[in-house]
């Protein structure tokens, strides 16, 4: 995956969703090699791992990987719960992306609607290799 510009992030998660819909219930598209063996399907489920992931998705951020974190030592790692990577809001120079959650520390991260306590900006090859990495 290249860096692409944020205008076509979104855009490129939507075909992703598309993708992985395609591939509902073991069905196959015209580039599938058998049922559930895909690189277009493996690729559409890094973009949305990567930009869209499942609220509550657990993510490990080494140091240099995020910055601009009030309150948080920057050289530290950072173990916290994704409720949302804002997608729209992706840094001018499209290597990183804001991200909101909780602290793997914080108490209230189990309840969906609880405001998230942290939020930093990560780099996207990092999201992708963590996508990558629970997609396998
Ligand atoms: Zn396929
Ligand atoms: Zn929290």
């Amino acid at each position: 995956m290249t860096y692409l510009s944020r205008y076509v992030w979104p855009e490129v998660v939507r075909q992703a969703h598309l993708v992985v819909a395609a591939h509902a219930d073991g069905r196959m598209c015209g580039r599938c090699a058998e049922p559930g063996d895909c690189h277009r399907l493996r690729n559409a489920r890094v973009e949305i791992g990567t930009f869209d992931p499942p609220r509550g998705t657990p993510i490990r951020l080494a140091a240099g990987e995020w910055s601009h974190c009030a309150g948080l030592d920057p050289a530290a790692t950072v173990e916290m719960r994704v409720a949302r990577v804002h997608i729209e809001r992706m840094h001018p120079n499209d290597e990183e992306v804001w991200v909101s959650g909780h602290l793997s520390s914080c108490p209230a991260q189990a309840v969906a609607e609880h405001r998230a306590c942290v939020e930093l900006l990560a780099r996207v090859d990092a999201l992708i290799r963590l996508a990558k990495t629970r997609s396998r």
